[in-house]
């Protein structure tokens, strides 16, 4: 059984992560909800998700991201850390990427790979200050 004081937690955990996967939810609520098993967490998020209350952030594909933020929107995704970063590009920017995309349809949001702050400093090696 899952309840509503368990859903409520892992909407709130949630919201306070931006993004996260059942995992790293079910680990961040372990400590202040012990009975709350990782299968009653994959119910929520699925229930939550179909009921358009979270969204699906940019995933790998093997793994579900949720997004704390239901509508569309695009991404900024660290490719070392797997660190996501929510963006809003401009239709400006989206009808250019379209008008290269030809036929096939911009949709769900726009995914940017790269690397972010924290992984660039520490690939950088420190120059002598
Ligand atoms: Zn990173
Ligand atoms: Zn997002």
């Amino acid at each position: 059984m899952v309840t509503t004081v368990q859903g409520e937690a892992v909407l709130r955990q949630l919201s306070s992560l931006g993004h996260a996967t059942n995992l790293e939810l079910h680990a961040a609520l372990a400590e202040s909800m012990p009975t709350l098993s990782l299968p009653s967490v994959h119910r929520i998020t699925a229930r939550m998700v179909e009921r358009g209350q979270v969204g699906l952030g940019p995933s790998d594909g093997r793994t579900v991201v949720l997004d704390a933020r239901a509508e569309t929107h695009d991404h900024f995704v660290c490719a070392a850390c797997g660190g996501i970063v929510d963006l809003e590009l401009s239709p400006a920017v989206i009808s250019a990427i379209q008008e290269q995309l030809g036929q096939h349809l911009v949709r769900d949001g726009i995914t940017i790979r790269g690397r972010c702050e924290t992984c660039r400093r520490s690939e950088d090696h420190p120059k002598k200050e």
